[in-house]
């Protein structure tokens, strides 16, 4: 079955093709994700130009991922929409465009949760079965959710304060590193000393699995005043973000007795996190690459996970949600 994947959630107007392949595996047919440039001058995402780009992009990127899977669209048997969280206006336009696309091909139409859709793109790597812990770290969120089985999710930690991406991108833009953040640390830390700042890793002696960055970013702050490198302030921010994240996932790994974690959202694309999470020792599984940031192909996986796990599909009448916890802790 062909499973068509919408996201647009934010300022990115994702649109995927997944096949689920009659023993359960699946594929990645496709996977088109259009960035909306208009918000850089602003320095932050403009929800009314959001949803305003998303409508006027949304049939184009649609036909570049029909035509990248090869298919015309009479050949999809489902479609997937992310209905929450993230910017109403926006999500109102790839939901109504899934279910209006459902509704003419008489398909069934899935909502999808954007974070299991985040979770589910690591599927494109290596089947995901539970139980499994899955740590999400993206421009949004920092959560760590305890996966005991397929679909269900308990919060066992999450960030107190900022969300891991959103450091990086604060602390690119006070080391004046340039946007998007995440990528531009990354790119500076290669040319810089880890040990030249010394952060503290934050809440370190905690019993619990949650998460801080906030006093991380006014210490990259006091240190950029203090006349630090840009380099030595990234690969040092870096390096501490990095240890902070694999610390506490694999404690909560180990006292839970989880022996596989999944690493996904936009900071998942960083190679020291990678490299970091791939010496633990816990089978690591990462979304494959173009599924860290947002993105359609991860919203049809997760659709393709409930089809396989014979959930009913939703109804046309459900809404989009700003707000809508995948679990609560
Ligand atoms: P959410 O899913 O929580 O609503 P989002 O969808 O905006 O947030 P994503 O698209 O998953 O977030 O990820 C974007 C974030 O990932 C940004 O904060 C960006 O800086 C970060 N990021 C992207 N690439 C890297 C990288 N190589 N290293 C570190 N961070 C990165
Ligand atoms: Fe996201």
């Amino acid at each position: 079955m062909l499973i068509l994947g919408v996201d647009t959630s934010c300022d990115d107007t994702g649109v995927g093709v997944v096949e689920l392949r009659p023993d359960g595996s699946v594929a990645v047919r496709a996977n088109r994700v259009w960035s909306q440039a208009v918000h850089a001058a602003y320095g932050g995402v403009m929800p009314e130009l959001a949803s305003r780009e998303h409508v006027e992009r949304i049939d184009r990127v649609m036909q570049d991922a029909l035509q990248e899977a090869g298919i015309t669209v009479s050949e999809l048997g489902a479609v997937a929409a992310t209905s929450g969280p993230g910017l109403v206006g926006a999500l109102l336009v790839g939901l109504m465009y899934g279910k209006g696309l459902a509704q003419a091909l008489d398909i069934p139409f899935y909502a999808t949760h954007h974070l299991e859709g985040h979770i589910y793109a690591a599927a494109s790597e290596e089947a995901l079965s539970a139980p499994y812990l899955a740590l999400v770290v993206s421009g949004g969120h920092t959560h760590l959710f305890d996966v005991p089985q397929d679909g269900q999710y308990v919060l066992v930690g999450a960030t107190r304060d900022d969300a891991a991406g959103e450091a990086f991108d604060k602390v690119a833009r006070l080391a004046g590193l340039g946007y998007p953040g995440g990528p531009a640390v990354s790119e500076a830390a290669k040319r810089g000393d880890p040990k030249a700042v010394a952060f503290r890793v934050p809440l370190a002696g905690q019993s619990g699995y949650d998460f801080s960055f906030s006093g991380l970013k006014t210490a990259a702050l006091l240190a950029h005043r203090a006349g630090a490198k840009p380099e030595d302030l990234a690969a040092s921010f870096q390096a501490v973000a990095v240890k902070s994240l694999v610390q506490t996932s694999v404690r909560a790994a180990h006292d839970l007795g989880r022996q596989t974690l999944v690493v996904s959202g936009g900071v998942a694309a960083n190679a020291a996190l990678r490299e970091a999470f791939g010496r633990t020792g816990l089978r690591v599984v990462f979304p494959g690459r173009g599924l860290n940031t947002d993105n359609g192909a991860m919203i049809a996986l997760a659709g393709a996970a409930a089809i396989r796990a014979g959930r009913a599909p939703h109804g046309l009448s459900d809404g989009a949600e700003a707000y809508a916890p995948l679990a609560r802790a």
